[in-house]
């Protein structure tokens, strides 16, 4: 079964990089032909809320028979599409837009006479993009100009782009857009923090990527350096606060290099967003975007500028080939954050992480369904925005810290190393990892972890019983708190939270018993001025205990709360949580009204079903 794949692409006597495996999450028809390079060229229409222009697509020929080229795009409206010859002729090609599919939008077929190297498409995006949030200035920090970002992954670059929008497809790019002359366009590419701002940016990604990691953004950006090779942009308010907040990234990129070998996408720069920005952040190569929630003033939350860099390693450098096989980026990614996390800010402070995501992921056993708690899930006509879960990432990571456990931290780093550099630059699927572990770390290791033990974690749903968790003795001692605080025994001042850090806080919160009285809620609310808490984190958990104990004194704070953050994580939980009995669904849906057009068309659809869901269900 491991080696299928592998051996009868042997056998066939083909490379395994001519047939990229079928992702049923594009229609592209890659097995005949592939897009090896894009070239954009856009204005950006911030009356219209489009995007328009052509995009060039350098195709792969891949069978000698074909005669289309196939491609995902959702609500684009083409109006030509060019086919350009060898000697740059271009010729009108015929073209049909299939019926709109509700996960996949519309496959755009092209016919083409012979197998001509570019097709030059020429487009405008929907004002509804799926993939592009346009804002108002009101939206903004600032107040005076628009702001655009893309959140691509993971299959909406077909809502800006006509392309290949599969994972197993990797592509360089260049682009030159056009916007209003006082805002800057960024990309995921370098870029340049001294261009003037004249309303013309071109920018060159000359390293392959996959679609989900094409992005743009245009507004009022300033730029402030963080390190020789980083930077921070964001709004003029907000640039010297994470500037500050985000001081130590050249710290973190020179640990992982320690680590997984050299940086190589040539800066690593972040771009801070609204807070409507629907992650916590996104990988971008060159330029992670990320939300303003992680500014809280203490560097606690950096941990996700930790997780996006690793990306550039496990992600963006080694890539999923399908969404299915997502925790190949994400729990990569998550075990190797808590590697940087604990070489920066110290194993306590990794280990209170760990420790807090694991606790969580039990909570989820219960909600999850069975099959969907394995690492390699059935995404099949499903939408992968949804299909998506913690373990992934939480169960990813858990089982490449039971590989460094039982092979001990010299063996695995180097091994981890080793398989960046293998597969560096390729979309890989699960079992291409499981081949590559075996002849490399199990076989050469004998005795340590078997491929079937390895592959129960891989298979099985929920989390193997000899799953081991660190301890923390600051987490014991607020436990032991906690429990005397319950019993009377001592009040909320004498927990001694005013000494506790964003992690110990969220393990304080999140160990509350479900039904709390409204006495001990105005104790703790009293003591520690939890209702408004700047710390978005905090916050959340804290507005999560006062609506299942319909504590009404947090309502205010929390309606500003929803309204003001659009981070899906924050805020679809409260949605989900308050529609769970017909006065809070009526509260939501009150809040809902107010909030509706500061948020992310994805993080509308999560709260839309959240408010649809009937009562009771959770
Ligand atoms: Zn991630």
């Amino acid at each position: 079964m491991l080696m299928t794949g592998l051996l009868l692409a042997a056998t066939l006597g083909v490379s395994l990089e001519t047939m990229p495996p079928r992702d049923p999450h594009s229609d592209a028809n890659t097995a005949e032909v592939v897009v090896r390079a894009l070239a954009l060229d856009l204005d950006v229409d911030f009356d219209q809320r489009r995007l328009e222009g052509t995009a060039e697509l350098s195709l792969d020929w891949k069978d000698p028979a074909a005669r289309q080229v196939v491609l995902d795009t959702r609500d684009l409206d083409v109006t030509s599409v060019d086919v350009i010859d060898a000697a740059g002729s271009p010729h009108a090609a015929e073209f049909v837009l299939g019926k709109r599919d509700a996960i996949l939008g519309s496959a755009l077929s092209v016919r083409v006479d012979t197998q001509a190297p570019t097709l030059r498409i020429r487009y405008r995006t929907s004002p509804d993009a799926s993939g592009l949030q346009w804002m108002t200035p009101a939206q903004t920090a600032g107040k005076q100009h628009p702001f655009m970002f893309s959140q691509s992954e993971s299959i909406h670059a077909r809502s800006w782009v006509p392309l290949q929008d599969t994972p197993s497809v990797r592509f360089t790019y260049t682009a030159h857009v056009r916007v209003p002359k006082e805002l800057r366009a960024i990309m995921s590419a370098p870029n340049d923090a001294a261009h003037a701002l004249d309303g013309d940016f071109s920018f060159k990604m000359d390293k392959p990527i996959p679609s989900y990691l094409l992005a743009i953004a245009v507004g009022d950006i300033a730029v402030r350096p963080t390190g020789p090779r980083s930077a921070v942009y964001a709004e003029p308010s907000v640039v010297v606060a994470a500037a500050k907040e985000f001081a130590d990234t050249e710290k973190m990129i020179e640990t992982t290099e320690k680590l997984y070998g050299p940086y190589r996408w040539d800066r690593y720069d972040l771009l801070v967003l609204p807070p409507s920005f629907p992650f916590g952040g996104m990988e971008n190569p060159c330029m992670t975007f990320a939300t303003p929630t992680v500014i809280v003033g203490d560097k606690s939350l950096v941990s996700l500028i930790a997780h996006e860099l690793a990306h550039s390693w496990s992600g963006n450098l080694v890539t999923n080939a399908a969404w299915k096989h997502m925790w190949l980026n994400e729990g990569f990614t998550t075990y190797v954050e808590n590697r940087i996390v604990e070489a920066v800010f110290g194993k306590a402070e990794a280990d209170e992480e760990f420790i807090l995501a694991a606790d969580e992921l039990r909570k989820e056993l219960s909600e999850t369904p069975k099959p969907d708690q394995r690492l390699v899930p059935d995404f099949d006509g499903r939408d992968p925005d949804d299909a998506g879960s913690d373990f992934a990432y939480t169960k990813g990571a858990w089982l490449l810290r039971t590989l460094e456990t039982s092979y001990g931290r010299d063996v695995f780093d180097a091994y981890l190393r080793g398989y960046f550099d293998h597969f560096a630059f390729q979309s890989i699927t699960t079992d291409q990892m499981l081949a590559y572990l075996d002849e490399n770390l199990i076989r050469k290791h004998a005795g340590k972890m078997s491929l079937a033990e390895v592959k129960a974690w891989i298979e099985k749903p929920g989390i193997p019983g000899d799953a081991k968790v660190p301890s923390s003795t600051r987490f014991e001692a607020i436990a032991a708190a906690r429990a005397e605080w319950l019993a009377d025994k001592r009040n909320a001042e004498a927990l001694d939270g005013k000494s506790w850090n964003t992690q110990e806080w969220m393990y304080f919160l999140d160990g509350l018993p479900k039904k709390l009285s409204t006495s001990k809620l105005v104790q703790l609310d009293a003591a520690y001025h939890l209702t408004g808490a700047a710390n978005a984190e905090i916050a959340r958990r804290w507005y999560l205990a006062a609506i299942r104990n319909d504590y009404k004194p947090a309502r205010a704070a929390m309606a500003e709360y929803m309204t003001r953050i659009g981070r899906r994580y924050l805020v679809v939980p409260l949605y989900e949580a308050l529609a769970k009995t017909p006065e809070g669904r009526d509260f939501a849906r009150g809040v809902y009204a107010k909030a509706k057009a500061g948020y992310h068309p994805m993080t509308q659809t999560s709260i839309e079903k959240a408010l649809n869901k009937s009562p009771g269900h959770s």
